[in-house]
């Protein structure tokens, strides 16, 4: 689905991404897994159209979309910081991009029902970001992104800010998610334990290059080099 070509990508003299290729298959959760730093975030936010790389294209369903910005993409981004307007009740929130694009009244209510169906909170139209517990404020975020009906979810750290328990709550309920919605997941986390729970393919990082990509058995199993191994065997 996603063919990331050559990609690299410096500030000022620190290079983060050096000709990076990957291919990203349609509906995998995929994850980009690495030590802080090795610019996990960076490539999510280049293939977001959030940052341009220096060179390299992002072929996307066969098409470049390089100078595409964000919102023509078929990408939606999740981040960690869910950034939700406090101001504005949970509808307001889920239904704000759709207002911009011109949709009707009645077709954003039912996008905004069935989207708090999926993550579990019926009902939470009228509360305020402010009275909702952190995993229920990420879970609008989701909600957020799925009525725009992405091919694409791209999710950087959205669990970070959870607590133990709700993490590994939110981890189950995302792999529902992309088994319900049948649409592709890129996550970005720093966790070894989370990606080796929730992913099909898993793309380890370190400096800017790729070191290992394969499933998590493979990664666990059959680390390629002393890096994949020492990162892996870590305890968080
Ligand atoms: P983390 O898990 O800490 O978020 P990461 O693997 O996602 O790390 P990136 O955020 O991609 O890493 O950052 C990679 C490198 O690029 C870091 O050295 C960072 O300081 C640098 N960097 C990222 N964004 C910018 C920017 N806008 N300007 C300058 N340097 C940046």
């Amino acid at each position: 689905l996603i063919d990331i070509v050559k990609v690299s990508k410096s500030f000022g003299e620190n290079l983060v991404l050096d000709e990076l290729d990957l291919y990203i298959r349609e509906n995998e959760f995929l994850t980009l897994l690495g030590p802080s730093g090795c610019g996990k975030t960076t490539l999510l936010r280049i293939l977001g159209g959030f940052e341009t790389p220096d060179k390299g294209d992002i072929i996307f369903g066969g098409k470049n979309i390089n100078a595409l910005p964000p919102n023509k993409r078929q990408l939606n981004t999740v981040f960690q910081k869910y950034a939700l307007f406090s101001h504005m009740t949970i509808a307001e929130n889920i239904a704000f991009g759709l207002k911009i694009k011109g949709k009707s009244k009645s077709y954003i209510d039912d996008k905004i029902r069935y989207a708090l169906k999926l993550v579990n909170l019926d009902g939470f139209e009228q509360r305020t970001p402010d009275s909702l517990s952190g995993g229920q404020q990420q879970r609008i975020a989701i909600a957020r992104a799925i009525v725009n009906e992405p091919q694409v979810l791209l999710l950087d750290e959205p669990l970070g800010a959870l607590d133990l328990k709700l993490r590994q709550d939110m981890q189950y309920e995302l792999i529902r998610l992309k088994n319900e919605l049948g649409i592709t997941f890129i996550y970005v986390t720093h966790d070894q334990e989370e990606a080796l729970t929730m992913s099909d393919t898993i793309v380890v990082m370190n400096q800017g290059y790729i070191q290992q990509i394969g499933t998590p058995e493979d990664i666990y199993n059959e680390p390629q080099n002393a890096f994949v191994a020492d990162f892996i065997g870590e305890s968080n």
